[in-house]
């Protein structure tokens, strides 16, 4: 799998404002596209809604995923926001981590700070982080920051 996600400076502010508007509750939500370039956001339900874990509307979850396929889309990665402990994999993460073929995206909002922004691939209970490709423009490959 590829070492980084690319994202546009445009759709990261649309995550980051989506799990700032479910804080305290952890916010959760899918990022489609073409191979490692997310372009297109989901914002899920968290159906369990809590400040230290998620649970995505499991019909909600497959009706997106029937459109990204539909669309020829990919899930490139999945976010949640960590309203209270840092941009990380949590073991329950760990542990509920079936998509190996997606990135996972996490937010940490510790109160008073700016948003920290992290991603992972979670293989296996075997964690790894993914460099962010922040992009003006995430159609064009320049314009990096
Ligand atoms: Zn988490």
């Amino acid at each position: 799998m590829a070492d980084q996600l690319v994202i546009s400076r445009a759709l990261l502010e649309k995550v980051l404002a989506h799990c700032k508007a479910e804080y305290p509750d952890e916010a959760c939500g899918l990022l489609a596209g073409k191979a490692n370039r997310a372009e297109k956001l989901y914002t899920m339900t968290n159906v369990e809604p809590s400040s230290v874990s998620y649970m995505m509307d499991p019909g909600e979850q497959f009706k997106v995923m029937k459109e990204m396929r539909a669309n020829g889309d990919r899930m490139v990665a999945i976010y949640h926001s960590h309203p209270h402990s840092p941009a990380y994999p949590s073991p329950k993460d760990v542990s509920l981590a079936f998509y190996s073929d997606s990135f996972y995206l996490i937010v940490g909002l510790s109160k008073g700070e700016e948003p920290v922004t992290r991603a992972f691939e979670i293989v296996d209970g075997v964690v790894r982080e993914i460099r962010i490709e922040c992009s003006i423009d995430a159609s064009s490959g320049d314009g990096l920051e």
